[in-house]
């Protein structure tokens, strides 16, 4: 039998990620009912005609009323607004929690909005895809993805523990870790890996028209997954970037170290230099394969004698 975790859940902002998680609640029945916010008219209508939650407003306040887990589901730039929204009709008691792929920078916005007595877990599932709005969510998301969630210094265990709950509960596996932590791991895994795509797909945009034609036929040689990444949210990615400004620059200045170094090894003709980089990398993949958050399926899975590809394979996952 499901356990119910919460009775009331508000989901502010209903887009790809509040969408998958009203999918994964009602399949598993862990909540007894969804209130369901949006900004936009027309964004809410559609949530309504997905069935995705059971009350419907674009008021975050009347959302929240009442309701024992509040996640923010908004771009991480938008988490203060939403929070000082809601704050005010929070009932004591109440989880305040959100989805941001940036932690420290959503605490700060938030923390100040949230009155006493209610707790903040705040947390990140590392599971997305390219696509957004309320139509590209689906229940198994989150299924064995990592969950992390940072809650500040002196947070309530037992609220802390509810929020693994929820999350488990929608298929995910749970980590707690510091703000500021998260935000390192983070930039050197997903942050700087969709800066380096967004800047190899508007290179080639900016060649001469046959060599962009050319681009985009032989892409599968590689610039096809980069393609991919690049087609994620711009305005998620606006916030990730200016809301995780410190660790992006430094990861950045180590990569181009490293990559200055690739570029010297390049030109000197330094082919055992080349080697050595290329034989190390080659163990992080076996690694991610070994803990099964990807599959050893050739070609990123799309080769026909493969499984389909699932969202999830490759990046994507903010
Ligand atoms: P999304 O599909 O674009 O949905 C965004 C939601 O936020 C919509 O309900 C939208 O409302 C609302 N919204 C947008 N701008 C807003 C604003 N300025 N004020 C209030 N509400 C606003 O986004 P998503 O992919 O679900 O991402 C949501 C959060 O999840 C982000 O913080 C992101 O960092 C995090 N995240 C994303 C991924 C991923 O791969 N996409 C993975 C993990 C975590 P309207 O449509 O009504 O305007």
């Amino acid at each position: 039998m499901t356990e119910k975790i919460v009775n009331r859940l508000a989901l502010i902002g209903i887009g790809l990620i509040g969408s998958s998680i009203a999918h994964a609640v009602r399949k598993k029945g862990i909540a007894g009912e969804i209130a369901v916010q949006t900004r936009r008219a027309e964004t809410l209508e559609r949530a309504r005609e997905l069935n995705l939650g059971d009350t419907y407003t674009t008021d975050p306040a009347e959302a929240a009323d009442g309701a024992d887990l509040v996640i923010a589901c908004v771009p991480v730039g938008a988490s203060g607004a939403v929070a000082e929204a809601f704050g005010p009709a929070l009932k004591p008691g109440a989880i305040v929690s959100d989805v941001g792929s940036v932690k420290g920078s959503v605490i700060a916005q938030m923390a100040p909005h949230l009155p006493g007595g209610v707790h903040f877990v705040p947390a990140h599932p590392i599971a997305g895809t390219e696509y957004s709005g309320p139509d590209a969510g689906f229940a198994e998301l989150f299924e064995n993805r990592w969950c992390l969630l940072t809650p500040p210094d002196g947070t309530d265990p037992a609220a802390i523990e509810t929020v693994e709950r929820f999350w488990r509960g929608c298929g995910a596996m749970t980590e707690v870790m510091a703000a500021d932590h998260h935000d390192m791991v983070l930039a050197i895994t997903s942050h700087l890996p969709h800066l380096i795509a967004y800047n190899i797909v508007g290179t080639a945009s900016h060649l001469e028209d046959v060599l962009a034609a050319q681009v985009i036929k032989f892409s599968a040689s590689g610039f096809r997954d980069f393609t991919r990444i690049a087609a994620s949210d711009p305005t998620m990615w606006r916030d990730v970037f200016l809301h995780n400004r410190d660790a992006v620059l430094e990861t950045l200045a180590m990569f181009t170290e490293d990559l200055t170094a690739l570029q010297r090894a390049i030109r000197y003709g330094d082919g055992d230099l080349l080697f050595k980089r290329f034989t190390e990398t080659r163990a992080i993949r076996r690694g991610i394969i070994e803990i099964g958050q990807d599959t050893e399926a050739p070609d990123f899975g799309r080769s026909p004698h493969a499984r389909a590809p699932q969202d999830g394979d490759t990046l994507g996952d903010g």
